[in-house]
């Protein structure tokens, strides 16, 4: 598979991938999906923990913040640093979490390295047991940074945001939840992720199936046996299951799943790329010697700048993301000083685009038996098109006995009966279908968390972001005192290790409200200008990914639907994410804050 032996017709290649994309298309785009909580109420239930009864909250935290998972618990553990004991995280999840309380499906794992993906390992103390880790261990570090940090002691679990509103006599926020409660925060954060709500294709016959559903995100192993940790599948030996999906989620939940049932279909839609994995133990002594002070933040920015402007010397996690960034890097730097144009730029990354995503195909059609489903299992798009996959196992499950692919060519699922799966006109009887659907993604702030912000003179959230998103530094909106969105978008907008613009963000606002309680501040809120100014400045950069109709259909692209006017905001700082972590790094240790307003 060494590169050199490639030979690319490049023509017929963007020929393939536009034939490709356009099997795709459908006038539905995102409507196509329905609610898991929704439509399938009794699908939506946690089914790893009992709701406790409780009395509701009616008292006073300094910081309430909303989402129990990395986001919440970065801000939380930097607050308790800066001295603030006042703090209540309220999830909907019944434990920390957050995305990591919900997809328990077997072989969940992290697909960015651990070194850089689990936040606050230095704080902590505490060692990945691999490079990319499981689920379970994930989970069990989001506890223990709630523990370490007292986190715990006011948290809200199984509770649901309901309303938010600034009380301006108070210069308070006013929290109520669906549990009864109705308390105060003088600050509130957001971090309510952009991947939280669970979607299922709308298919005919959705609801009449008379097996067992459910989707990946709700995995019932009362039903499938097992654990998260592991334990043998048991109950699914004499099941016949199908997974519907061939996502990120179901990479991993696929050669699990391939293990223990008598029989396993999976329908797709559109493959994943799927790259290699390499994952392996971490060593205790290579650890200790990279564990000195400040590591994690310095693993943390190599990685980040890989995919900068710059060319780190060194590649600290070196795997599947780094390889990709440094390819494009070497196939740019072959282009003469002299004819470095945007337009050669760009052909350069094609190149290596085309290049990486060759090998991938190849791995598939090397790695499974049969032809045609290695052929089927071949992605025909640009590697970043969709969430690339990285997985060791997952081509390999094919060629179990009992295991079988249903390529549908790009159509989908057609429905849903009472006894199965209908794809490609063929009704396939099943007793268990797993959703591998995902979550929505750029569906509405408000409806996707439940509530709508009333800010300063009782303007909604929804009303100041009309038509399109505004915030300073994807942190603060104007109108809105004291409140934090905690999130990528209009900040580093990095997706390759999400928690780093999290931890980032955790850091600006322990910087702000340890200004505004030193000086005995009571407010503080960016101005208009502040707030426009910084979204012009967005505008100045590269373009913006969700407007790549190029791509096949997909999330990153509306489902092929491309920009809409309220995605025009949804960009990071011009000069990449490395960029954004150092001016606001500036910004905070600067102290003046400017484009903010106190009082
Ligand atoms: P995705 O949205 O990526 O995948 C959903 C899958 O369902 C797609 O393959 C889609 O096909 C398929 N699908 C939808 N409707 C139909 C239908 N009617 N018939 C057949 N197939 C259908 O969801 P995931 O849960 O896999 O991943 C979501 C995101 O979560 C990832 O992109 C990643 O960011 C994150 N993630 C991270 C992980 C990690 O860090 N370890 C692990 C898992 C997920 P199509 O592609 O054609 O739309």
């Amino acid at each position: 598979m060494a590169s050199e032996a490639l030979v690319i017709d490049k023509d017929a290649l963007k020929r393939k991938y536009a034939e490709e994309r356009d099997k795709r298309l459908r006038d539905d785009a995102s409507e196509q999906y329905i609610r898991l909580e929704s439509e399938f109420s009794d699908l939506a239930t946690d089914p790893y923990l009992p709701v406790q009864q409780r009395d509701p909250v009616t008292d006073h935290v300094t910081f309430a913040f909303v989402g129990g998972g990395f986001a919440g618990l970065c801000v939380g553990a930097r607050l308790k640093q800066a001295g603030y004991d006042s703090v209540r995280l309220i999830d909907k999840g019944g434990d920390f979490g957050g995305t990591w309380y919900w997809n328990r499906y077997p072989g969940a794992q992290c697909d960015t390295a651990s070194m850089i993906y689990m936040p606050l390992l230095e704080e902590t103390g505490h060692m990945p047991s691999e490079k990319y880790a499981h689920a379970p261990e994930i989970r069990e570090h989001c506890a223990r940074i709630g523990k370490q940090f007292g986190l715990y002691e006011h948290a809200l679990f199984h509770t649901q945001v309901t309303g938010l509103e600034w009380d301006e006599d108070a210069k308070l926020w006013v929290i109520e939840t669906d549990r009864g409660d109705r308390f105060t925060a003088k600050y509130v954060g957001m971090g309510t992720g952009p991947l939280h709500v669970a979607k299922l294709p709308g298919l005919e016959g959705i609801e009449r199936f008379k097996g067992k559903s459910f989707h990946t995100s709700r995995w019932d192993y009362a039903y499938t046996g097992g654990t998260p940790e592991g334990a043998p599948m048991d109950r699914l030996a004499d099941k016949r299951v199908a997974i519907i999906g061939t996502g990120a989620t179901a990479v991993q939940c696929v050669p699990e799943t391939a293990k223990y049932a008598k029989e396993l279909t999976v329908f797709q839609r559109t493959p994943s790329s799927v790259d290699v994995r390499a994952n392996e133990p971490i060593d205790e002594d290579w650890f200790a010697g990279v564990a000195e002070e400040g590591w994690q933040k310095k693993w943390q920015e190599n990685f980040t700048a890989h995919f900068g402007m710059g060319m780190p010397a060194e590649d600290l996690v070196n795997d599947g993301w780094t390889d990709l960034a440094k390819r494009i890097r070497k196939n740019m730097t072959k282009v003469p000083m002299d004819q470095w144009t945007p337009e050669k730029m760009m052909a350069a990354f094609e190149d290596a685009d085309f290049e990486k995503m060759e090998e991938i195909r190849q791995r598939a059609a090397a790695l499974v038996d049969d032809p045609e489903t290695g052929e089927a299992l071949k992605a025909w798009y640009r590697q970043l098109c969709k969430r690339p996959c990285f997985h060791d196992e997952y081509l390999q499950a094919f060629n179990r006995p009992g295991v079988k692919l249903v390529h549908t060519d790009g159509q989908g699922v057609e429905r849903i009966t009472e006894k199965g799966v209908v794809a490609n006109g063929k009704e396939y009887e099943v007793d268990c279908i797993i959703y591998a659907s995902g979550f929505e993604v750029w569906t509405d702030f408000e409806s996707r968390t439940g509530f709508d912000p009333v800010g300063r003179g009782g303007k909604k959230l929804s009303d100041h972001w009309g038509e399109a998103m505004r915030t300073l530094h994807g942190l603060q909106m104007h109108g809105f005192p004291n409140l934090f969105l905690v999130q990528a978008t209009q900040g580093a907008a990095f997706i390759a290790n999400y928690p780093h613009n999290l931890v980032d963000h955790a850091d600006t606002i322990a910087a702000i409200v340890s200004h505004m309680e030193s000086e005995g501040l009571s407010t503080a809120e960016p101005s208009a200008e502040a707030e426009q100014k910084w979204l012009d400045f967005l505008l100045t950069g590269r373009g913006n990914a969700l407007s790549n109709t190029e791509c096949t259909p997909g999330y990153y692209n509306n489902e092929g639907k491309g920009l809409r006017e309220r995605d025009k905001y949804n960009l990071g700082h011009p000069g990449g994410a490395l960029a954004f972590f150092s001016h606001i790094d500036a910004w905070r240790k600067s102290g003046k804050f400017e484009g903010l307003e106190f009082a």
